[in-house]
């Protein structure tokens, strides 16, 4: 008979669940892993991974019709979507039997099927086969998210569209509508823009990408803008008519609503925890509006019973779910954890140019009250980014003034969110400007912009 008692259950195998499995069964412990869908949860299958390969792909593109700014010559640079969308489900699914093959090697078993918690220290699993029940003392909930619908505003996959459709769209749209602004919203924008949709962003809020620092959002609005894409910010959509092959939104602003036609809407207005069928109001766990409510260590309250992930709330990114996965791990196994610090968790956009930041933005840390210094380099003062023709882009740097402490890093342009991470780096080490300005940065690197930025707060900015 298969095995029913294990040290610890995970529910879910996103980049939360999997991670925590894979660090449990390290530590000595025996591990299931209970998910419904596809290992590796949305990360790998429907979010991160899939959509970085489409804009790739939109990348690659864009450059074509650069090449002649290389000295190089394309015939007629085209594209066929339907091989753009395989390649991008290739890559999922390459790397979602990458998980299978992790949570394999690291012995932890793996039921496919839906899971809830039925009393403490037990899963109940419904499976193709029927169901069956798990215990364990330690249960981990990794059930992550999904998109959220506003009324009238809901998704029917032809003409208004998740980011589940808009992932394998069945046509490119020529006249596109996206509702909400965050890096979701933005990415997809980015992504039809530069393949030749009309494209039109609608932000409540009064910028585009609004977490992030103010002149980010400005410098990157602009860049949006040249390429062609319509920025409505400060506006809602209040309706949606939806008739033969079109689509008439009604789009308020300041007391005033016009309409407008689009044959293609996608809603991109936010995420809502999974957390209906788990059995927590039984149970006594919080969840307030759609997310677990969870201490620092993750714990829900209820004893063996954790939360992680996009389900425990934000920020809703890979990156923390995996951090927390950890942590928890090692907390079960009795080792010391060290809880997520979120304004120590970079965020990252891969719209053109791309976004990345960590941190407090210049407005956040002066209204926590700090007295800041602040330095800004330009790309067009770096000899990387000329030569790579990426002279568009901005690195922002935030310090206290009385004590040296990196308070945020806010960049945008090409590249960045691969940069972003040495400010991570920096701001777990409790880096300071001097440990900062003292470091020697490789040249040539786009990485030079970072030093100069934090050179530039203190006034000795060397190439602007
Ligand atoms: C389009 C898009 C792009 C994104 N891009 C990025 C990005 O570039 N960088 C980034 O950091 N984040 C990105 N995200 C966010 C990222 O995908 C999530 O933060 C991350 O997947 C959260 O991980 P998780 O483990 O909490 O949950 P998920 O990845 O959502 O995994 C949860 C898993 O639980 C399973 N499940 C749910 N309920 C049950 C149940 N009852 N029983 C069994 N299984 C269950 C689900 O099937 C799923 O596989 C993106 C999201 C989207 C939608």
């Amino acid at each position: 008979m298969a095995e029913t008692s294990f040290d610890v259950i995970v529910v879910g195998s996103g980049p939360g669940g999997y991670v925590a499995a894979i660090r449990a069964a390290q530590l000595g412990l025996k591990v299931a892993v209970v998910e419904r869908e596809h290992l590796g949860g949305i990360c790998l299958n429907w979010g991160c991974i899939p959509t970085k390969a489409l804009l790739r792909s939109a990348e690659v593109y864009h450059l074509m019709h650069r090449a002649k700014d290389f000295g190089l010559s394309v015939d007629k640079a085209g594209y066929d979507l339907d091989a753009v969308v395989q390649r991008s489900r290739g890559v999922a699914k390459q790397l979602s039997g990458g998980v299978a093959h992790l949570l394999k090697k690291n012995k932890v078993t793996v039921v496919m099927g839906e899971g809830s918690i039925p009393a403490k220290g037990k899963v109940a699993v419904k499976t193709d086969k029927g169901s069956e029940t798990l215990t364990a003392k330690n249960i981990i909930l990794a059930t992550g998210a999904r998109a959220r619908t506003l009324p009238g505003l809901e998704a029917d996959g032809d003409l208004v569209w998740t980011y589940k459709h808009a992932l394998q769209p069945p046509r490119m749209p020529k006249k596109l509508l996206v509702i909400g602004s965050g890096a979701i919203g933005i990415e997809f924008a980015s992504f039809f823009n530069t393949l030749g949709a009309d494209t039109t962003v609608v932000e409540v809020m009064d910028r585009v990408l609004p977490i992030e620092d103010a002149e980010i959002s400005a410098f990157a609005k602009k860049q949006f803008e040249k390429q062609g894409m319509k920025i409505r910010e400060k506006s809602t959509v209040t309706k949606l008519d939806r008739g033969k092959g079109k689509v008439t939104a009604h789009i308020e602003k300041g007391g005033k609503t016009e309409t407008e036609e689009f044959d293609t809407v996608i809603s991109a207005v936010g995420i809502v925890g999974n957390v209906e069928g788990l059995g927590l109001d039984e149970l006594g766990v919080k969840v307030d509006r759609t997310h677990v409510v969870t201490d620092e260590y993750c714990r829900t309250g209820v004893d063996g019973l954790y939360a992680i992930g996009d389900i425990a709330g934000a920020p809703w990114l890979a990156h923390k779910a995996s951090h927390e996965g950890v942590m928890v791990a090692e907390l079960i196994a009795g080792q010391h954890a060290h809880p997520v610090k979120p304004e120590s968790i970079a965020g990252c956009t891969y719209c053109n140019p791309q976004v990345a930041s960590v941190g407090y933005t210049e407005a956040k840390a002066k209204d926590l009250g700090y007295d800041v210094k602040v330095g800004k380099f330009p790309f067009i003062g770096n000899g990387k980014a000329i030569a790579l023709g990426e002279p568009e882009g901005m690195i922002k740097t935030v310090f206290d003034a009385k004590t040296g402490e990196l308070l945020g890093a806010h960049m945008v342009g090409a590249e960045v969110t691969e940069l972003i991470q040495g400010y991570v780096v920096g701001r777990q080490l409790e880096t300071t400007e001097e440990d900062l300005m003292a470091t020697v940065f490789p040249h040539p690197t786009l990485s030079e912009m970072m030093h100069e930025s934090v050179l530039d707060a203190y006034g000795r900015a060397i190439h602007f």
